[in-house]
């Protein structure tokens, strides 16, 4: 179980919600969602359960405090997008080509402020961007002001200073992109927070999905591997059950706490990767995320054993079986080099499936959405 310090690394509550509180504390953070009071019974009876199981499942309790209004345009999660939103997003996506350059946003000027590593990401977004006619800039935290102490939104007022129009930002701590939204009145895009979601990857697997399999209906999903530590599987989770499809989410213990079932309603859990992959049309792998693993007892050896997909293993699934992965993948961990390159695979295409998603988030970010 990681402990309270990790947690406070993941995790920035605005517990005063006085700009620039990156305190955490667990009573701090129950105290303000029950003044919130804007919590219904049974989701406050989940976040206690969570809290309680691990503190770690329970890195986002800010996503219930009271805000300024983000800006029109922000991406700050799935959780609380409408079904049409999500639509409305994807059909967008659809009519973005990244080769046929749309002065859409001509002129604006995008930020992108990473204050972790990325790769798909990063290049995605500033490809969109620039597919679209805006200026971009990076701005990461080793070599700018950040590493001299500047916190994050005095770096947030700062770009907004310097003309940002829209900020992309991942960051290592769950709600810094909620911050930053409730004092900053440009849209802000959740990029990648600490172990809370990745909105812009699961719309970009939701377009993977569509792209392969046509319909959201009547089908069957797995993730496999570490979903407690997963930004990107707990979006995937609140997107793929909004649109009814059912979801088994497989792993031991560790990576797969038993209150995982309640992140999403219809959830499943299970243990046995043969169990979880019978009948299912889409995989969707883990990263094993060694840098969120400090203190966890898991060997790398028994994950192997039971959990890397491999060539037999992908035959118990449907024959048309997709599998997905975020990115970066380990090859020989979560899965083998013949799972990775064979042909169920679809893991380059999600990562081309993510300058058409994100053209459109920013299009929409920025009142373009034709
Ligand atoms: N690229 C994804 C993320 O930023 C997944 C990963 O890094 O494992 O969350």
């Amino acid at each position: 179980m990681l402990s309270c310090q990790n947690v406070a690394r993941h995790s920035v509550v605005p517990a005063s919600c006085s700009a620039g509180t990156l305190a955490f504390s667990p009573e701090a953070a129950a105290r303000a969602i029950i003044n919130a009071g804007q919590s219904s019974p049974a989701r406050l009876a989940r976040l206690q359960h969570l809290a309680a199981a691990s503190p770690a499942a329970y890195d986002a309790p800010f996503a219930l405090f009271p805000m300024n209004t983000p800006a029109r345009g922000s991406l700050l999660g799935i959780e609380h997008l409408e079904a049409n939103e999500i639509l409305g997003l994807l059909k967008l996506a659809r009519r973005m080509n990244p080769q046929k350059a749309r002065p859409l946003l001509r002129g604006k000027r995008i930020v992108l402020l990473f204050y972790e590593a990325s790769t798909r990401t990063r290049s995605s977004f500033e490809f969109a961007a620039k597919a679209l006619g805006a200026i971009t800039t990076l701005v990461q935290s080793s070599g700018s002001s950040i590493e001299k102490g500047e916190s994050v939104l005095d770096t947030g007022y700062t770009l907004r200073a310097v003309g940002a129009d829209c900020i992309v930002m991942r960051h290592p701590s769950a709600g810094a992109p909620h911050l930053m939204a409730q004092h900053l009145d440009i849209p802000i895009i959740n990029a990648g927070d600490g172990m809370h979601e990745h909105p812009s990857q699961a719309l970009l697997d939701a377009f993977t999905i569509l792209k392969h399999k046509k319909s959201f209906q009547g089908l069957q999903a797995t993730i496999v591997g570490d979903i407690l530590h997963s930004r990107v599987a707990r979006s995937a989770c609140y997107l793929l059950t909004k649109f009814g499809v059912k979801l088994t989410l497989c792993g031991p213990p560790e990576f797969v706490p038993d209150v995982a079932a309640t992140l999403a309603p219809g959830l499943r859990v299970t243990r046995h990767l043969e169990d979880a992959l019978r009948g299912t049309d889409v995989i969707m792998l883990l990263r094993v995320q060694k840098e969120r693993l400090a203190g966890q007892k898991i060997r790398l050896q028994d994950y192997i054993a039971r959990y890397q997909m491999t060539t037999a293993r992908l035959k118990l699934a449907k024959r048309e079986a997709i599998v997905m992965h975020p990115g970066p993948i380990i090859r020989g961990l979560e899965l083998t080099a013949e799972v990775a390159d064979g042909s169920q695979s679809v893991i380059v295409d999600e990562v081309h499936n993510g300058v058409p998603t994100r053209m459109a988030i920013l299009a929409r970010a920025l009142g373009k959405a034709k």
